[in-house]
């Protein structure tokens, strides 16, 4: 027997149509492009995305039409997301990080009819195009009076193209399966590959993200999304934020601290997201500066591990509540959100740091298991590691243009990462499958040496990488950023301060101090690039 319920589509139209009914008034804010603030109200956006649609469809575009965005998180992105996945056509955002190369093998790939494209990123427009075979037209994002000269072929102006339309129009009933989106993982071997996002899977995600133990977005809520909307959805807050009427704003292109601080005191956030590189920037300004985060109660960092230290400094000095994310691109993102149990606050402080440096617990929808190498499922008792796999309704199941199932044969999906799993369902990534040091036939986690040497007071950044060794087949490498160029620390210094943190064999076998840390487009450390960096790096000697 079957359910007898209706059987109505889960739409994205229907998020910002939720929003323009029951929060008219709530505010989306952004400081744009140009340096100044842009205030609107859920009402205002939910007119312009639809003459958004009217004007898409004005000039040719059609359902299933891939258009692409390359764009800060701005009120005009906002509207690009519903006006295009609001008439069945493809929101294809773009990270203008990516290397020209893999930008344009991803636009052709998609087949972008046209590009949304913010004035900042016009001059790499203009070295890619004649390579763009797909793409009829170019439309900046500003008003004519900002339009910037241009080589570009067929350029429109946002404001112009909305202005011709009056926003008299319904959003169509689509099939919920239909793709809404389409994001590219940043492909660090290899080429991108690209996740096709449902409308169903995007509004299913939205709930699982929204509710209380995970992101507790409500409509008293006023949250600055610092990860980008090219970066994994920024990691699906565009969608949950109207659908349960909370403010957003928007930081266009200013991430640097002293802005987000700014923004932050100015309009009362209490709740943001971004990488933790975000993170050591703004802490290491609001050091600097003396300046406080009255308002702010959480942050949600996520990408890459997050430093034990970050997540102390957050709470002393701060009273920021940190919850650490886990997730992927092909995860919508959302996979698991640490949050505090009610019985963790009769632990020690030391010991509950220990449970918020993990990767937490999975949202509902998210299925996870460890397994080992044969596929046999691993314990879950915070010690053995394994495989990281995933199931569930907002998961990939195949990359786009792809033969071939992104599952394994029993449909689960392989993380690429290492992780334990403890008796309360909290995880913790042990390592990238590729960035685990293979030291004599053990792993050594790069991720817990890097957080361990995070929390030496005059380390600003620390990656670890396994290098060749003759004897084990590879050791640790620590490579630091220091805090301060005339007071860098020395390496028996850092070994003696890690000494107590990690296991002895652990310890890295080489410390090299550098002014910047390579980092991905997304913001995480590049360990490709570092590799290749030290790939003829000799230790002086062997430790271990
Ligand atoms: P990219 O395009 O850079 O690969 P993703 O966001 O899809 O962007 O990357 C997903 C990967 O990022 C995960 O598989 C994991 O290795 C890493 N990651 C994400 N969040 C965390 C975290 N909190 N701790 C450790 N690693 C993380």
């Amino acid at each position: 027997m079957f359910g007898q319920m209706q059987d109505s589509p889960l739409l994205v139209s229907q998020l910002i149509e939720h929003a323009e009914r029951l929060y008219p008034t709530k505010r989306i804010i952004t400081k744009t492009v140009e340096g100044d603030w842009h205030i609107y109200t859920y009402a205002d956006a939910a007119k312009r995305s639809r003459q958004l649609s009217q004007a898409l469809i004005s000039l040719g575009v059609k359902q299933d039409d891939v258009i692409g965005t390359l764009a800060w998180n701005t009120f005009r992105h906002f509207e690009c997301w519903y006006g295009i996945s609001g008439i069945g056509a493809v929101l294809h955002t773009i990270n203008p990080r990516l290397f020209p190369e893999q930008l344009d093998y991803i636009i052709n790939h998609a087949e972008d009819k046209y590009l949304f494209i913010d004035t900042t990123f016009v001059p790499l427009l203009e070295a890619l195009q004649a390579k763009l075979s797909h793409v009829k037209g170019y439309v900046i994002m500003c008003d004519e009076a900002n339009m910037p000269t241009t080589q570009l072929p067929n350029v429109l102006c946002y404001e112009t193209l909305l202005s011709q339309q009056d926003g008299d129009f319904a959003w169509p009933e689509l099939d919920e399966r239909q793709a809404s989106s389409i994001c590219y993982t940043s492909g660090t071997t290899g080429n991108p590959k690209g996740v096709v996002y449902s409308h169903r899977s995007s509004l299913l995600h939205s709930w699982g993200i929204t509710g209380k133990d995970i992101t507790s977005l409500d409509s008293q809520s006023i949250m600055l999304p610092i990860v980008p909307m090219f970066h994994a959805n920024a990691w699906g807050l565009v969608y949950a934020c109207p659908m349960v009427g909370a403010e957003l704003v928007f930081p266009g292109p200013h991430l640097d601290g002293a802005s987000v601080s700014d923004m932050i005191n100015r309009f009362k956030v209490d709740i943001s997201a971004a990488v933790p590189t975000v993170w050591t920037m703004l802490l290491q300004h609001l050091r600097q500066s003396g300046e406080t985060l009255e308002s702010l109660n959480s942050v949600l960092i996520g990408g890459s591990a997050v430093p034990r230290s970050m997540i102390q400094a957050f709470d002393q000095d701060y009273n920021v509540e940190v919850w650490q994310a886990w997730g992927m691109t092909e995860m919508s993102p959302l996979g698991s959100l640490n949050r505090p149990l009610p019985q963790d606050s009769k632990l020690s402080y030391e010991e509950q740091l220990n449970i918020r440096s993990k990767q937490g617990r999975p949202c509902f929808g998210v299925q996870m298991k460890i397994v080992d190498d044969e596929n046999h499922e691993l314990p879950h008792d915070g010690k053995a590691f394994g495989r990281l796999l995933v199931k569930g309704p907002w998961i990939v199941s195949q990359y786009f243009k792809m033969e071939k199932s992104a599952l394994e044969d029993d449909g689960w999906f392989d993380t690429g990462d290492v992780a334990t799993i403890d008796a309360t369902g909290n995880m913790q990534i042990t390592d990238r499958s590729k960035d685990v040091i293979k030291s004599g036939g053990e792993w050594i986690s790069s991720i817990d040496l890097e957080n361990a040497a995070m929390g030496h007071p005059d380390v600003l950044e620390a990656a670890v990488i396994g290098v060749s060794h003759p004897k084990w087949e590879e050791r640790p490498l620590l490579i630091i950023v220091p805090k301060n160029k005339n007071k860098v620390p020395d390496s028996e210094a850092l070994l003696h301060f890690l000494a107590d943190k990690v296991a002895k064999w652990w310890l890295p076998n080489g410390v090299e101090v550098v002014d910047e840390i390579p980092h991905t487009a997304t913001g995480k450390i590049n360990k490709v690039g570092l590799r290749e960096t030290f790939k003829d790096y000799q230790f002086e000697e062997a430790i271990a």
